[in-house]
């Protein structure tokens, strides 16, 4: 256990604050002085996690606000909402804002045969018009599926699924591919995707009728398309807020989870869901030693490509990184019945011990896809909480979750936390 001595000059905060985030150049911070955080009272360990009453209500206040997009206003009244509820829970709290090019499309398509096809770059593409042959890949893209055909100089049409979109254009450039199609896994078209890192090459995702047909034709003859790949990238500011208990600057645990969500959908499982379990989880700290141990984070930018937590761990000093024993991330945690943790072994073979019930997944699904793969990336060993892929994922209808879903992944997340920490 570490204790960082409290320093009666509030200059310490801002002094330690900056010198884990100094180190990168767009990060800043700002004093949180909207109100008075007030001393946590002391109180004894509480077994049970709180009712859900408190953790529902925050979904509701996030959805209510609309589609949280990083870099519009609603973020701001967001990121002011959750100030609050952590300073009402006891705890410090500080914006720290980031700056990243977002692209936005401005109408993209194929033309096949004269038949134009709406089509959308996901972010993180580059714009370009390519006029080339269509080349289908086998199964979702992986790098020995590219192996089994030749699309060199070519425009790859590959399906959506298994591997991160990301992966799928890494793995086409390396094979010579000049521009990437995403055939969706569902009905219309993509909404708000986007690459987790940025791809060399145009990548545009269609509808799944229109680009299975495409599939199958391309498998038949030799096809020419014309891609156009129109967008532009518009400089975004995204707000992380760290709640902290007062004085603590290295905490041995992270608990965090993004509150931003896509274009057109109010995000209430993806991810009012796992903000408001990470909330849950620091009220029912919140005054036990245990709390001194932890930050908790709300991340924005995550549905851009994990800006958030990006720029957070790039801001940190390596010795912070270093002092973490997990970051533990939620998303997607208010539908579907059971619980899946994936991770690091040591810490996952800890979840199952302290909750059998839950189930383990690896895979890439583990690594990467949200905030935790962040820190992965630098070696802090992560713990995943998520209940899988549903229905109304980056849609409109994404408007309500389960709160008894909330309350057992808090516990959950509480149990683990103690186990961890003790
Ligand atoms: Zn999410």
């Amino acid at each position: 256990m570490t204790f960082v001595k409290t320093n009666p000059a509030n200059s310490w905060l801002r002094a330690t604050l900056a010198a884990i985030l100094v180190s990168f150049p767009t990060a800043c911070v700002q004093s949180n002085t909207l109100t008075k955080a007030f001393e946590p009272s002391v109180k004894a360990e509480t077994k049970q996690a709180q009712t859900t009453s408190a953790t529902y209500a925050d979904v509701e206040a996030l959805v209510n606000m609309g589609p949280r997009v990083a870099g519009t206003p609603v973020m701001e009244q967001a990121s002011n909402y959750l100030s609050e509820q952590y300073r009402k829970a006891g705890y410090k709290t500080q914006i720290q804002t980031f700056t990243y090019s977002k692209f936005e499309d401005l109408g993209s398509n194929l033309v096949v045969d004269g038949t134009t096809i709406n089509a959308q770059a996901l972010k993180g593409s580059v714009p370009g018009k390519i006029d080339a042959s269509l080349v289908a890949v086998p199964n979702f893209g992986r790098a020995d599926d590219f192996a089994k055909v030749n699309v060199k100089d070519a425009v790859a049409i590959v399906k959506r699924g298994e591997i991160r979109f990301g992966e799928k254009a890494r793995n086409a450039a390396n094979a010579g591919a000049i521009g990437l199609i995403i055939v969706n896994n569902k009905p219309g078209n993509f909404a708000g995707g986007a690459l987790t890192e940025a791809s060399k090459i145009p990548v545009l995702g269609i509808s799944s009728n229109q680009g299975n047909s495409l599939i199958d034709r391309a498998q038949k003859n030799r096809l020419n398309l014309k891609l156009n790949a129109n967008g532009q990238n518009r400089v975004v500011t995204g707000r992380n807020v760290i709640a902290y208990p007062e004085g603590v600057t290295q905490p041995q645990v992270i608990i965090g989870g993004h509150y931003d969500s896509v274009a057109g959908a109010p995000g209430a499982n993806d991810n009012a869901s796992g903000t408001a379990t990470v909330l849950a989880i620091a009220r029912n700290l919140s005054g036990t030693p245990l709390a001194r141990q932890a930050w908790f984070i709300a991340f924005d930018g995550e549905e851009d490509g994990l800006h958030g937590s990006r720029a957070f761990v790039n801001a940190a000093t390596p010795q912070f990184l270093k002092g973490l024993k997990a970051m533990m991330n939620f998303d997607m945690v208010g539908v579907n019945n059971q619980l899946q943790i994936g991770g690091t072994s040591s810490l996952t073979g800890l979840a199952k011990v302290v909750e059998p019930k839950v189930e383990l997944f690896g895979g890439s699904a583990a690594n990467g896809g949200s905030d935790h793969a962040s820190f992965a990336a630098k070696g802090v060993p992560i713990l995943f909480f998520y209940r899988g892929y549903e229905a109304n994922y980056h849609t409109p209808n994404d408007k309500t979750v389960d709160p008894k879903l909330l309350d057992e992944t808090t516990q959950v997340g509480l149990d683990i936390v103690r186990r961890l920490l003790q």
